[in-house]
């Protein structure tokens, strides 16, 4: 039997309701977890351990840096380990384990849920179960996100931690890729259908964890901006934007109502001088193309970077992150390289 080592972080697979304020807590431990899932122990041997109890949404670098190092660890002796996580962050916190655990050659899966464990309806179940068969009847490795295809219980998607995202706030099939497609399909029966796996090759496990003093900034623009908005971070040590279509920002002045924007571009352009600062688009689908209109060709004249990137925010914000801690000297041309299938420098036909 292969080896699984469960890490609990939360979130709400951990979690019941609380009749006392009638809220969802995290509660559950990780032998609770064990208790309510007795299937797991017969398609995998399994050793659980309680990291912590909370909420995705309070997670930090120090979290990504603790899980981690909990991974490297249990890796010495398991052939895959299952991490369950709340699922509003669960694509930051994925993205974080790919670029730390560089040369990673087993299975890591992240697995949440929807529903508490204790409803009728909860996803808990079938996403823990597909994560145990799938790490049982493949050969995948790196990290994965084990979450519902569909509303219904019949089968769970391993997607890419690197290109998810959480697109809906409440259904169990919330995951969904982004310019890319599936890893593969997994049934509570073991059945796994790969549909889009291409094995890298084996590398040597290495911790390059992420500075945890670092401040990266991620901004949304949009309209009615104010540059002071922007003012800040010119004492972070990174910035993304979260840039409107291909990359765009508020920065031209049209006529006597957008006098601000001139003031967002200067604003912009002194904190290019201080911090690597990178374009994303909120669009999430398709890539950035500052190249276009004349604002995004002024925004690559001052030192935006990202132009022609498919990265989503998140991931680009935790890349950005991880890169400063790493790989200080070169960030500014590793954040275009394609690390842990981040980038797509060909997008397929059936996204663009
Ligand atoms: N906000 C909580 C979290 O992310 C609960 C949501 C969930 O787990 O689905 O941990």
């Amino acid at each position: 039997m292969k080896k699984v080592s469960i890490l609990h972080t939360g979130g709400t697979l951990s979690s019941k309701v609380d009749y006392k304020t009638g809220g969802v807590v995290a509660k559950y431990t990780d032998k609770d977890i064990l208790s309510m899932f007795p299937e797991l122990r017969e398609i995998v041997k399994i050793k659980s351990r309680l990291i912590r109890n909370m909420s995705s949404d309070d997670m930090n670098f120090k979290h990504y840096n603790l899980l981690a190092k909990e991974i490297f660890k249990e890796l010495k002796n398991s052939d895959g380990v299952i991490i369950t996580h709340g699922t509003d962050t669960m694509h930051y916190s994925a993205a974080a384990l790919s670029f730390i655990l560089e040369g990673l050659d087993k299975p890591i899966l992240l697995v949440g849920a929807q529903r508490s464990s204790d409803r009728g309806s909860s996803d808990a179940g079938l996403n823990l179960i597909c994560a145990a068969q799938f790490i049982k009847n493949s050969d995948f490795f790196g990290v994965g996100i084990c979450m519902h295809e569909g509303m219904s219980d019949e089968n769970c998607l391993i997607l890419p931690a690197v290109k998810t995202r959480k697109l809906h706030s409440s259904r169990r099939d919330a995951f969904k890729v982004v310019n890319d497609s599936a890893i593969a399909r997994v049934n509570r029966y073991g059945k796994v259908e790969f549909l889009n796996y291409t094995k890298r090759e084996k590398g040597k496990l290495e911790l390059k964890l992420i500075n945890e003093k670092l401040k990266v900034g991620l901004i949304k623009s949009r309209p009615n901006m104010f540059a002071t908005e922007l003012k800040i971070y010119e004492k972070y040590d990174g910035l993304i934007l979260e840039g409107t279509g291909l990359g765009h920002f508020p920065i031209t002045k049209i006529d006597n109502f957008t006098s601000e924007n001139k003031r967002t571009f200067d604003e912009i352009k002194k904190i290019t001088k201080k911090i690597p600062v990178v374009m994303t688009t909120q669009c999430l689908f398709g890539r950035v193309n500052m190249n276009v209109y004349s604002p995004g060709r002024e925004l690559i004249k001052i030192g935006v970077l990202g132009n022609q990137l498919d990265m989503l925010p998140e991931v680009a914000y935790v890349k950005l992150a991880w890169l400063l801690s790493n790989h200080k000297k070169e960030v500014r041309e590793l954040i275009g390289e394609n690390l842990r299938g981040e980038i797509n420098h060909r997008i397929k036909d059936e996204f663009l």
